[in-house]
């Protein structure tokens, strides 16, 4: 399954600023039931910023709507009197819009107004932000390494290490740098040269709806191992597997090519990791 990771998110948000900021709304709807009495009529927007995966609407009334796609959501965008596309009625969560365009939040499992000066309080947790104006590459490593013996698959989809990252660019950026999803974070050779190569990923993909790590645009050419268990490796032909790991309650599917990211289990370094 697609699901919206931080190049998205960033792209989603560059493209809500664009016809956001600055403008007045002409009309606000929020169809959650904490929201259901809000009205922004006649307030201006400030500005629509990323951080992570998360959306912070920034109101001129002080005000910061906060969203989040998580697997589903999405903003959708349309020229003022263009019919909404995004999926049925009952999915649209909020709608803001201003004299020429409806923005429409559709599946937005969080939609939720606070203080601008509260923002820390829903964001404030995240390690530095990929695509961010603060990325901070010796911050997000220094965070990673407060953990050695997790394995690196969970510390790079942990948000508070670094934000961006979902399962799509995880399994690829372990692919592209060898490494088993299993691995501990201490045992990975060059743990900056991986965090920088994801960077490198996000910031590549920030402007195109088609995420690619291979460089080929073709469908079912964009990825090495995401979503392919069972078909060959592109670099070596050993079928590739797959498995859900993680926090229990927290399992997140991943993706590797045994061959190319041998288990850390099966090199001398440490056979008392479980392999599947
Ligand atoms: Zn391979």
């Amino acid at each position: 399954m697609w699901v919206p990771e931080g190049d998205t998110v960033w792209r989603s948000c560059q493209r809500l600023n664009e016809v956001l900021a600055g403008r007045e709304l002409t009309r606000s709807e929020f169809r959650v039931p904490t929201l259901a009495t809000t009205d922004l009529t006649g307030v201006t927007v400030r500005a629509v910023v990323s951080r992570g995966k998360h959306q912070l609407f920034r109101f001129a009334n002080d005000f910061t709507l906060h969203t989040h796609f998580r697997m589903e959501g999405a903003w959708r965008i349309y020229p003022r009197g263009r019919k909404w596309t995004g999926g049925p009625d009952f999915q649209i969560r909020a709608v803001l819009a201003t004299a020429d365009h409806d923005a429409v939040g559709y599946r937005l499992p969080v939609t939720e107004l606070l203080p601008t000066a509260d923002e820390a309080s829903v964001v404030g947790h995240l390690g530095p932000d990929l695509l961010g104006p603060d990325w901070d590459l010796d911050e997000a490593l220094r965070r990673i390494s407060l953990q050695p013996d997790r394995t690196v698959g969970e510390a790079l989809l942990d948000q508070r290490n670094l934000a961006g990252i979902g399962t799509f660019y995880r399994a690829e950026l372990l692919f592209l740098q060898g490494l088993h999803p299993r691995t501990p974070v201490a045992a990975v050779p060059n743990l900056r040269r991986v965090v920088q190569r994801g960077q490198q990923l996000l910031y590549a993909n920030r402007w195109r709806p088609e995420q690619s790590t291979t460089g080929d645009l073709r469908p079912n050419r964009r990825a090495y191992v995401f979503e392919r268990p069972g078909q060959p490796c592109r670099r070596c032909g050993t079928l590739i597997r797959t498995e859900e790991f993680g926090t229990p309650g927290q399992e997140r599917r991943s993706y590797w090519c045994p061959r190319c990211q041998p288990s850390p289990s099966t090199g001398s370094a440490n056979r008392a990791l479980p392999v599947r």
